[in-house]
């Protein structure tokens, strides 16, 4: 998972693209960049890091240009080294060109094969260099037609910004895995992948750039912008995590509020999941809070914070060393006894992908005196790896892969474990957003594979 953002016709374009990725690092910690233009020359910087430590005002400051796209990197294709920090850039017969990209292309090592065979050689072994080096081969002289020639060749999930001196352009792919959102600031053109940061600077959001929309905005003419639908229809596949993980609660994604969503996802959750005779409901902070009080407003028990997060270190999911991880959890989340002990509890979480901070956590609240634990996930079991952008682990590191619901329940060592149907998912999905939506990591109903 990674963030974009884009801005154009701007005076401070570097400037606001720093904090437009600062409220959008929740979508990637790795490593962040920004190139900016004045229309001519491009200016880069990328580094591994945070936002908020890489982007000091000198380094700013040498970001010229009143246009300007941004990248923060979570990795997924290819691996966690410096040449696969984004936007990525290459000179070509038409000049410079820049790439931020979040989503993951299916074909890319097919295409990189062929294209390696063909003369091409690669910088870094991230898939977004491909869509570069097809847009050097594409023979087109204007940046529009030869980024359509290149993207005709590719499946997979992209929502795209691309610089050159002339346009700044962002794309969708046709099933529209990936978020990316427009609006306008100063009534220039604006991209993100989250309206969370168009608020911090602002901008005002307008609305999504539709799958296999491409919006192109001109930098020689007073960054107009005008948009063409280059690809075949394709049924829409929105990935649905976003909605239930991923986004930022405060953000509009695919039309509709993912605090409220998540909070609907807890109401059904439970209608389908009762936990008899509880004596409250208590989220695992953060992201499991706004399911948590979905939940207790339909089943009527109390919410409680009775487990308390620690803001200093990182999410544990991320940590690469399983040991790190397990020690990661005691660190993070510490239960208050003083509210919970006696008690029956129903703990709600977004999602169940490993099991190991559950395990542990359900230790840790009866070890402060739970009697009970009832365990709900506001998502169906995360049974299939995603192939479209989200680093989810390999098959064999799903729990609910090889596990039915009653041995999850065993492992993880709570009274009772129930998760949201697929159904109940997708029904408070489409309530604002309309149907169309890719489930495969919950149904292994892979929309598109190479
Ligand atoms: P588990 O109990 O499976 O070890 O961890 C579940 C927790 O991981 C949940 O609280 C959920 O919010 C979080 N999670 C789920 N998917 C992801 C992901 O893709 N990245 C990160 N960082 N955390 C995730
Ligand atoms: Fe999103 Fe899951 Fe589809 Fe991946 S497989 S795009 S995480 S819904
Ligand atoms: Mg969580």
């Amino acid at each position: 998972m990674c963030a974009i953002f884009g801005i154009s016709g701007a005076e401070e374009a570097a400037n606001l693209t720093y904090l437009g990725l600062h409220a959008l690092q929740h979508r990637g910690q790795e490593g962040t960049g920004i190139v900016s233009t004045n229309g001519t020359d491009p200016f880069v910087h990328k580094e591994r890091g945070l936002v908020g430590d890489i982007f000091t005002s000198p380094v700013i400051d040498r970001l010229k240009g009143h246009t300007a796209i941004g990248h923060n990197r979570y990795s997924t294709a290819g691996g966690n080294t410096s040449e696969n920090l984004q936007p990525v850039i290459m000179k070509s017969s038409i000049g410079w060109v820049s790439i931020a990209h979040n989503g993951n292309l299916v074909n890319a090592s097919e295409l990189t094969r062929k294209l390696e065979e063909e003369g091409s050689i690669f910088q870094s072994t991230a898939d977004t260099e491909v869509i570069l080096h097809l847009i050097a081969k594409s023979g087109e002289r204007n940046l529009v037609t030869a980024l359509t020639h290149a993207l005709k060749q590719i499946s997979g999930a992209y929502s795209l910004l691309v610089l050159n001196k002339e346009y700044l352009i962002a794309v969708r792919d046709p099933q529209g895995f990936r978020p990316l959102v427009m609006g306008e600031h100063n009534g220039k053109p604006i991209f993100a992948s989250e309206t969370t940061a168009f608020d911090l600077i602002g901008a005002k959001y307008q609305r999504e750039v539709e799958p296999g929309e491409m919006v192109v905005v001109s930098l020689k003419n007073e960054f107009k912008n005008s948009s063409i639908y280059p690809f075949k229809p394709t049924p829409k596949k929105r990935c649905v995590f976003e909605q239930v993980y991923f986004a930022r609660p405060d953000s509009i994604i695919y039309g509709s509020n993912v605090y409220q969503t998540r909070k609907k996802l807890g109401k059904r959750l439970a209608e389908e999941q009762p936990a008899k005779n509880a004596d409250m409901v208590i989220p695992v902070p953060d992201s499991g809070v706004y399911a948590a009080i979905g939940y207790s407003e339909a089943s009527r028990l109390p919410f409680e914070m009775g487990i308390i997060r620690s803001h200093y270190i990182g999410r544990t999911f991320i940590e690469p060393r399983q040991s790190i991880r397990d020690f990661g959890v005691k660190l993070k989340l510490n239960p208050v006894a003083e509210t919970i002990h006696g008690k029956s509890l129903v703990v709600v979480d977004d999602s169940l992908v490993r099991g190991t901070t559950s395990k542990k956590l359900i230790q840790h609240l009866r070890n402060a005196g739970a009697r009970e634990v009832h365990l709900r996930i506001s998502a169906p079991p995360t049974a299939h790896p995603c192939f479209y952008g989200i680093d989810t682990p390999t098959k064999k590191e799903l729990l609910a892969s090889s596990n039915s619901v009653e041995e999850i329940r065993k492992f993880v060592g709570a009274d009772t474990l129930g998760y949201l149907s697929i159904e109940g998912l997708l029904k408070v999905a489409q309530e604002k957003s309309g149907e169309g939506f890719c489930h495969a990591c919950f149904s292994g109903d892979y929309p598109c594979l190479n």
